[in-house]
This record gives structure tokens, C-alpha cells and sequence, in this order.
């Protein structure tokens, strides 16, 4: 029977045109695809010379009869749609019926297969395109495509292939790809005759993840999912504290499609936005399930880029998913209650929340509810911690039950200021100036604040330019607290804020974000030596923040040594 067809000239039309294969591992992705589209259980992939010489793709799928065999390389020859509206419901990688003649054009190919109701297996071998040999063959249910000496006839693209380490790494990174959401399915990989992995079909993507990134990746990450109407966001994504050097394991998937997009990076990074410090990138392995209607994968042919129809809305909901995910890691130094709670908590001042009782631990979290008054709260009733001191003016030592937190007192307060900000949203209090406060600057300072002095405004600021050089303040936000010395607050903050403003590497953040993280910056600058209850109340506030783990610029605020770790620098065990 023939299921393949090649597409009527209409649809063809429509399709995005162009070629797929660049490289070997171009070809491998494409096989690969072809053999998920055909419900392989296991895949064996084997590469001699970084896959130049040989690349052999077996599968034990659904196969394809003589008939199908014989049509399969020619070009818009496919079994996946049949009209373009197809795509609309389209549940399979391939669907343009271009991989197979793509590659048999450029190559030496043999195919072998056998489906269910076939006795016998079938091999056609082609050369540059034409079958130059067609006839029964042994084979197990499934199909087996080997591509030999790619580029043989293309001497021009050949040359444009890189060393063998280089064409290598992408193959594996296709493969890596396609085995992270295929996770059901068995991948072996054989390089020049030798098994380089072997990865059992799992049951869940956390053991496929375990078996490519290694249990010490995984434990860094943690889990995120959202719901929507017509989109589901599943994945991991880095603990803040385990940043990398480079965007090497960040996966995005839409529909088991592995995916490069900047509209998903950009999301990614807007969710980090606040929590990692520049240069530093967070790891993800972000899977999205999308009704096939929302998005466009007919975009380009190699269907890496696809268009969704709603970005704004794709966009918000994975950065408030990751963001929600986040805020809820526990920290490991500091016992932070459930993020749940932190609303109340914010909102009934006089609740406090307890740390676990030793027959409550199991919960989680646990809180007593125990109306207490403020002072009584500044009185240190908190069991979690108790102040020790400070060092250097910089750093305060608590006692924590899990051992020694030391927090960075800026950090931590800047993170302090910074939610108040957020969270006050408009309508921000003033501290007004006895004496307003002038400011001179260079004039091409003057121009560039010129832009901003309406947003600085909006935030509590009552700012006017005066002169080609001279700023006015005659007040500052509230939140701020009381600030010592307002010379170098505003200096600070001013210059804070031109190089914010400047640094091309912050463009997509919003200039009220810069504003506020510089004001908050400027200020915490001023308080230096702290009262014991004023370091209690700081580490108070920290706890009720979303983010307590670090500053707005995304340093930490605490570290911490726990009491294993020390017995252990001791040698006490
Ligand atoms: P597409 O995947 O876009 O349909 P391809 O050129 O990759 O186009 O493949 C052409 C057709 O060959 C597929 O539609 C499918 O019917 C068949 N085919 C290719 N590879 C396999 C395989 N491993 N197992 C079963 N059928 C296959
Ligand atoms: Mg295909």
C-alpha cells in the first residue's frame, strides 16, 4: 500500500522553500525527526568521520512498503499532509517531503524497510538522487537509512564543512535536543564503531535529563509549570545560585520541536532579569505545548524558527511562570517561608511567621499565627535567627539552625528597597528638603537625564534641570528611609544612573528600573554601621521578599556554612 504522495503544486507554493542540509548533523536531525514521526521505540545513530564518511540512522518504527520506498527521495513526497490546511493540526515533525531527496541528492543512500504487513523487507540504494538499485531485502520491522559521503558530488559545500570535533559537537547537540523531549525513546549513539552513549527509554524527562546533564546539573535546577487556555509551559530552570558562564544548557521546545527563538530567550532573561549578575546565564530546559493554530512553523525550512501569533502573551506567561518558580525556591541558608504566605504576611504586620517546630518539619513550611505587637517583633521573637554582629561595617553573622548565614548588608538592603518600590507601585511618598539640594554636572550629563526627569519624578523625586548643568532636587521617595548625607546619596545616584542609563547592554531594561535600582543603590551606601535591632529589622524585611536570595543587580545576599560543614572543617566526625 502507499501512503506517501507527493504534494500538489499549490501546496507546494506555500511552503517555505529553501535547504535544509548544511551539514551532517542536519542530516541527522532530519532522519532522527523521520523515525519519531514514524513511533520508533529505540534509535541507534552511528557516525564515521564526524558523519562525512558515514551517518546510519536505525529505527524499529512503523517502516515504509516497496511502494513508499520507491517515492520517498523524490522531491514534495511525504505521507504527513495532504492539503496545506493540514498544518493546522500538524502532529509531526516533517510535513514538506524535501528531507529525504534533499539529502539523496547530495549523497550515497541506501534505505531498507519493512512494515507490519510485509513478509519481506525492501532496499533501494540511490546515488546523487537517481535508485540505481531496488529489490527485496532482510529487515526487522522498521527502517534503516544510511548516508554515505555526503557532499560527494558537491565538492563546493564539502569544503564548507568544519573540522570533525566541530561538525561532531553539533551532531550531538541535535541529538542531545531531540533525546531531552523524546525522553520515551531509546537513543544509541555509536562514533566510529564504538557506543559514545546509551540512553534507555525513561518515564520521565527528569531521568532523561539525569542520563545527558548529569545528576549535579539537575540538582541545580528547578521545576516550573503553568497552565493556560490554550498553552502549557512545562521545564527546569537554574536555582539562582547556580548561574553558568555561557548559554550552553538552555533548550527551548514547542511541541517536542526543539526550537531557537529570541522571543523565549528574551523571556527567560526578563524572568532573571533581577536575580543574576551581568555576564552570567541561567540554565533551562523549557518545554511549550501550544495548540498548533497559535503558531507558525512554515517560517523557515528547517523549522528552528517559528512564529507564535500572540508573542505579548507567550512572552508574560513563561517570565511570570519562571519569576513565580523562582521566588519560591527555599534558600539554603535561611529558612524562607512559603511565597504563598508572604502576602499576608505583608499585608497583617502584627503575624509573625515561626520556624518550623521539630514535629512540624515535614510539612514544608509550617506557621503559628500569633498576634504580637511591633514591638514585641523588633524584641527578636523570630526563633530562625539571632544577630551575632557585624564585621567591617559590611557583613552581619547570624545564628541560624542550620548553621552560620552572613549577609551582606547592602545587598541586603538594596533587595529590601527595591520590593518596596515595586510593590508601593504608584503614588510614592515624599521626604521633602529643607533646603533643596543642587547638583552640577557636565552638560551632556544634563542631556542625557533631560530625557528622564518625568520618571524620575513619578517615583518620589521632585527634580528640575536649572541651567545648562545644574540639576535641583527638592525631595527624595520616602521608602528611601532617612538619608544621612544627601551630597553623596544624589552624587551617587545620579552617576548610578547615567551609567545605567549608557550601558548598552541594559537596553531592554526599562529606565524606572533603572532608576529605582540606582536610587536604591545610592542609599544603602549612606547607612554604614548598624544597631543590632536595626540589622534585626533589615533581615526581617528580607525575609518578606519575593527575592530574598540577592540584590536587584543580582550579587547574593547571603551565604551561608552550615553546621555539617564546619564539624567537617573541624574534624569533629
Ligand atoms: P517529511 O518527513 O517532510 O514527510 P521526508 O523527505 O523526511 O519528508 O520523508 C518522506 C517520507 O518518507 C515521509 O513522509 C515518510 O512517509 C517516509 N519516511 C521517511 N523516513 C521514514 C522512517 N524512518 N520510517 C518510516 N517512514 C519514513
Ligand atoms: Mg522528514
Amino acid at each position: 500500500m502507499q501512503k506517501i504522495k507527493i504534494l500538489p503544486e499549490e501546496v507546494i507554493n506555500k511552503i517555505a522553500a529553501g535547504e535544509v542540509i548544511e551539514r551532517p548533523a542536519s542530516v541527522i536531525k532530519e532522519l532522527v525527526e523521520n523515525s519519531l514521526d514514524a513511533q520508533a521505540k529505540y534509535i541507534t545513530i552511528e557516525l564515521e568521520d564526524a558523519g562525512k564518511k558515514l551517518i546510519r540512522v536505525i529505527d524499529d518504527g512503523i517502516g515504509m512498503s516497496p511502494a513508499d520506498l520507491k517515492i520517498c527521495i523524490q522531491r514534495h513526497a511525504t505521507s504527513k499532509i495532504q492539503e496545506f490546511s493540514d498544518l493546522e493540526k500538524l502532529q509531526t515533525f516533517g510535513f514538506r517531503g524535501e528531507a529525504l531527496s534533499s539529502i539523496a541528492s547530495v549523497s550515497k543512500i541506501r534505505i531498507v524497510s519493512k512494515t507490519d504487513s510485509e513478509l519481506a523487507g525492501w532496499e533501494i540504494i540511490s546515488e546523487g538522487g537517481k535508485i540505481i538499485s531496488d529489490h527485496e531485502a532482510g529487515h526487522s520491522k522498521g527502517t534503516t537509512v544510511e548516508v554515505n559521503e555526503i557532499f560527494f558530488n558537491t565538492p563546493a559545500r564539502k569544503k564548507f564543512l568544519k573540522s570533525d570535533i566541530t561538525e561532531q559537537s553539533h551532531i550531538i547537540k541535535t541529538i542531545e535536543e531531540l533525546a531531552l523531549v523524546n525522553f520515551s525513546v531509546g537513543f544509541i549513539l555509536k562514533i566510529d564503531k564504538k557506543i559514545y552513549f546509551t540512553l534507555p527509554p525513561a518515564k520521565k524527562i527528569d531521568d532523561r535529563i539525569i542520563d545527558i546533564l548529569g545528576d549535579k546539573i539537575y540538582g541545580n535546577l528547578i521545576q516550573i509549570f503553568e497552565e493556560h487556555r490554550y498553552i502549557k509551559i512545562f521545564g527546569f530552570v537554574s536555582r539562582i545560585e547556580s548561574s553558568q558562564a555561557n548559554k550552553n544548557i538552555q533548550y527551548f521546545f514547542v511541541n517536542s520541536r526543539p526550537v531557537t527563538s529570541r522571543l523565549l530567550s528574551q523571556a527567560l532573561y526578563e524572568a532573571f532579569r533581577d536575580s543574576l549578575p551581568i555576564g552570567r546565564h541561567p540554565m533551562a530546559i523549557i518545554l511549550i505545548d501550544i495548540n498548533p493554530k497559535f503558531i507558525d512553523v512554515n517560517v523557515h525550512p528547517t523549522k528552528r524558527i517559528i512564529k507564535f501569533s500572540d508573542e505579548r502573551t507567550v512572552y508574560e506567561i513563561i517570565t511570570q511562570t519562571i519569576k513565580k518558580h523562582l521566588t519560591k525556591q527555599p534558600s539554603p541558608v535561611l529558612t524562607i517561608k512559603d511565597s504563598s504566605l508572604k502576602t499576608e504576611i505583608t499585608s497583617e504586620k502584627n503575624y509573625v511567621v515561626y520556624a518550623p517546630k521539630p514535629e512540624q518539619e515535614n510539612l514544608g513550611f509550617s506557621i503559628i499565627r500569633e498576634k504580637i505587637s511591633e514591638e514585641k517583633e523588633h524584641e527578636g521573637t523570630f526563633e530562625e535567627f539571632s544577630v551575632l554582629g557585624q564585621i567591617h561595617n559590611t557583613y552581619i553573622l547570624l545564628n541560624t539552625p542550620e548553621g552560620l548565614t552572613i549577609v551582606d548588608q547592602h545587598a541586603a538592603n538594596e533587595r529590601v528597597l527595591y520590593e518596596k518600590f515595586l510593590n508601593e507601585n504608584s503614588a510614592y511618598k515624599i521626604q521633602e528638603l529643607l533646603i533643596p539640594h543642587t547638583l552640577e554636572l557636565a552638560p551632556h550629563e544634563c542631556e542625557i537625564l533631560k530625557n528622564h526627569i518625568k520618571a524620575i519624578n513619578l517615583l518620589g523625586f521632585e527634580t528640575s534641570e536649572f541651567g545648562l548643568n545644574t540639576i535641583i532636587f527638592k525631595s527624595y521617595p520616602a521608602i528611601l528611609g532617612e538619608l544621612k548625607n544627601l551630597n553623596d546619596f544624589f552624587k551617587e545616584f545620579i552617576t548610578l544612573l547615567i551609567d545605567e542609563l549608557l550601558d548598552t547592554t541594559k537596553k531592554t531594561i526599562e529606565p524606572k528600573e533603572k532608576i529605582i535600582r540606582s536610587a536604591c543603590r545610592a542609599a544603602v551606601k549612606a547607612h554604614d554601621t548598624l544597631s543590632v535591632e536595626e540589622m534585626k529589622k533589615l533581615i526581617i524585611d528580607l525575609k518578606k521578599c519575593n527575592q530574598p536570595l540577592c540584590c536587584p543587580h543580582g550579587r547574593p545576599t547571603m551565604i551561608g556554612i552550615t553546621i555539617s560543614e564546619l564539624e567537617k572543617k573541624f574534624q569533629r566526625k
